[in-house]
This record gives structure tokens, sequence and C-alpha cells, in this order.
């Protein structure tokens, strides 16, 4: 499942940053789920909940802001909305639309104790 090595390597990623900062709960995380970057929301929650059971982020409260999908078509020649990555465009319905937004998955902020 994709959605659980995401979560695996968040996991990873806020080991290093204990480290770092050195703080030893995680209480809150705050991450951008772009529509078009193909994450499944609630499997990526589930995926967390699972991979930090007994960890520093056990019980960590998820924040999702989720950018809506863009993307540029070479005939309208400006940004369209774009719910799919391999949809259309919608005023032309010509196929060419290169995304722009909404492919983002990064962690935003974090709060920690
Ligand atoms: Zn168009």
């Amino acid at each position: 499942m994709h959605e659980l090595s995401l979560a695996t390597s968040l996991l990873e990623l806020l080991e290093e940053r204990a480290l770092l900062d050195a703080f030893s709960r995680v209480q809150k995380i705050v991450l951008k789920v772009g529509e078009l970057s193909g994450v499944s929301i609630p499997a990526l929650r589930q995926g967390f909940e699972f991979a930090t059971k007994g960890t520093l982020a056990e019980g960590a409260k998820m924040d999702i802001i989720e950018p809506p999908g863009s993307g540029w078509c070479f005939t309208c020649e400006r940004t369209v909305p774009l719910r799919d990555p391999f949809r259309s465009c919608p005023y032309c319905g010509k196929s060419a639309v290169t995304p722009t937004g909404g492919m983002e998955f990064m962690v935003v902020e974090l709060v920690v104790l």
C-alpha cells in the first residue's frame, strides 16, 4: 500500500527531526496533500495511525490542506482547474493540459512537545 509507505517515511522524518530539535512528542502534524498528488487521504490517515503506534507521534492530530488541482491548457493559453491529471481541459475539451498545481505532498507544520 502506497499510503502506508508514505506514512512510514513521514514517521522516519519526524524521528530524524526529533533528534535534531530535541522533542519527544508530536502533538500535531499539518500536511499539504494536493488533489493531483494521487494520495488517498483516508488511507494516509489510517496508515499514519498504524505506523505511529508506540512512537513519538502516536495519537498525533493530522490536519490536511488540500490544494486544488490546476493545469495549463496550451489551446486556451490559461490555467484551468484540473480534477485528475489525465483529464482534458474543461473549457475546450482538448487533452493538452499540463498539471501545474495540486501535486504537493509535504509537511507544512509540526506541533511538538
Ligand atoms: Zn483548453
